[in-house]
């Protein structure tokens, strides 16, 4: 087997002493890392030797995506949450093929792979499409294949057999060495009995599947289910059906109070915080700050690219210890280490994957290399400063190289086995074609 040696000024681990190593060695064997730490105590290597320079870091993970809907991006803005989905969002979406979204996944894992993000935890229909994308594009994806009483529409009532469905393509698909792992993902609460959900979360405990679900996204959203019984938060409700007591991802719970959050801690429910999506649909902050130190794993995601508008996490490590900061008026609340933790391991962990977000020896060979030849990373005079730089001024375009499961997908900015030019021309007819066959 032969191992690769990359070499690199600087390392940032994502481990648990969040370690910077300089003159930095990273072996790659079969697509896990081999060995990594400073050159001065590497081992001896007859194989291969990329110099690459700058920084190298773990691959950025999406906890929380609807990739396809960039299809739909820049659609319905100005609108709240349930005019945007019910008048614009779900129009469109109810017009789309499974070809329609095999572009859509396609182009939105090009443009993640080209900003550094190398996994996705994707809720959406036409899961095969979004399976056959991410292979051929070749990002890892967690695919939790979406249930919607707003888009099942009249064949709603078929719910059991879309279980039935999804654990049939879990059973196909789901494979943690391979690039693809698969749950299951009720919409919420809100667009969804707690019946059903607790039916959905039972067929996910069955096999161990990852539940992903919307969970207090905004002010109002559970307001009627929780007044029918006797004013019972939705968390306590999912947490009365049962619906937590799996390997549970709650996206966004924006509107979770203390008990709440005690709630999830309990049940080891991991969180995807969708900072920029919540800023811009007006949905409020995510009190992150109370559930990391409840030693809840909060990850980063972008949610989907219409409600953001772009699926460049670089945004989210930002503003995540922007939100964090403003709300609590203390400057200390969220640090870069933060920031680029829950955009790496433990969003990684938060969507049930332990071996992806972190150099280190054993883990899967997601990384990426930045380019610190730039304005923005400049002075260093000590290490804190360079995670700073890189957390608070690091995004897309710093981003040289991307490596996924150890083989090289994005070189010199360019991605090696795509063609993104035809990717943008079939968005932008059939995002066009979309827009007018619903009428939006
Ligand atoms: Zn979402």
């Amino acid at each position: 087997m032969t191992t690769s040696r990359y070499l690199a000024d600087y390392a940032i681990t994502c481990d648990a002493n969040f370690s910077l190593l300089t003159n930095a060695v990273l072996d790659v064997t079969d697509g896990r890392i081999s060995w990594i730490g400073e050159e001065s105590e590497a081992p001896v290597h007859d194989g291969p030797i990329n110099r690459l320079g700058g920084l190298v870091m773990p691959g950025l993970v999406n906890s929380h995506a609807h990739t396809p809907m960039t299809l739909l991006r820049g659609a319905g803005d100005g609108l709240p949450l349930m005019d945007w989905l019910t008048d614009v969002m779900w129009p469109r979406e109810g017009q789309m093929t499974p070809e329609d979204a095999l572009w859509g996944m396609r182009l939105g894992a090009a443009e993640m792979l080209l900003s550094g993000v190398t996994s996705s935890c994707e809720m959406y229909l036409f899961e095969e499409a979004l399976v056959e994308a991410s292979k051929e594009v070749g990002i890892r994806l967690v695919m939790t294949p979406g249930i919607i009483s707003a888009l099942h529409g009249e064949s709603f009532g078929a719910t059991d057999s879309r279980i039935a469905a999804i654990a049939d393509f879990h059973a196909e698909h789901h494979d943690p060495e391979s690039l693809v792992t698969v749950g299951f993902g009720p919409h919420s609460a809100y667009d969804l009995p707690l019946e059903l959900c607790a039916e959905v979360a039972s067929a996910a405990r069955d096999v161990d599947a990852l539940l992903h679900i919307h969970v207090c996204e905004t002010q109002h959203e559970g307001a009627e289910r929780e007044a029918q019984h006797g004013g019972k938060s939705t968390v306590e409700l999912l947490a009365d059906y049962e619906i937590l007591d799996g390997r549970v991802l709650a996206a966004h719970s924006v509107w979770v109070n203390e008990v709440d959050i005690a709630t999830y801690a309990k049940k080891h429910v991991g969180v995807a915080h969708c900072p920029v999506s919540n800023m811009k649909l007006a949905s409020g902050t995510a009190p992150v700050m109370s559930m990391r130190s409840q030693g809840i794993q909060v990850g980063l995601a972008t949610d989907g690219p219409a409600s953001n508008d772009d699926l460049d996490l670089w945004q989210e490590i930002k503003f995540a210890p922007l939100l964090a900061r403003v709300t609590a008026l203390d400057a200390a609340a969220m640090t870069p280490r933060d920031a680029l933790t829950m955009a790496t391991v433990e969003g990684s962990r938060a969507i049930g994957n332990d071996d992806t977000g972190i150099l280190e020896i054993g883990a899967k060979a997601d990384f990426i290399r930045l380019d610190l030849d730039n304005p923005t990373f400049v002075p260093v005079t000590n290490d804190d400063e360079l995670i700073a730089h890189v957390a608070w001024a690091g995004s897309g375009r710093h981003v040289t190289d991307v490596w996924v499961q150890g083989r090289q997908l994005v070189a010199n900015r360019r991605l090696t086995n795509f063609d993104l030019e035809r990717a943008i021309g079939e968005i932008q007819s059939r995002g066009t074609r979309l827009a007018k066959e619903s009428g939006t």
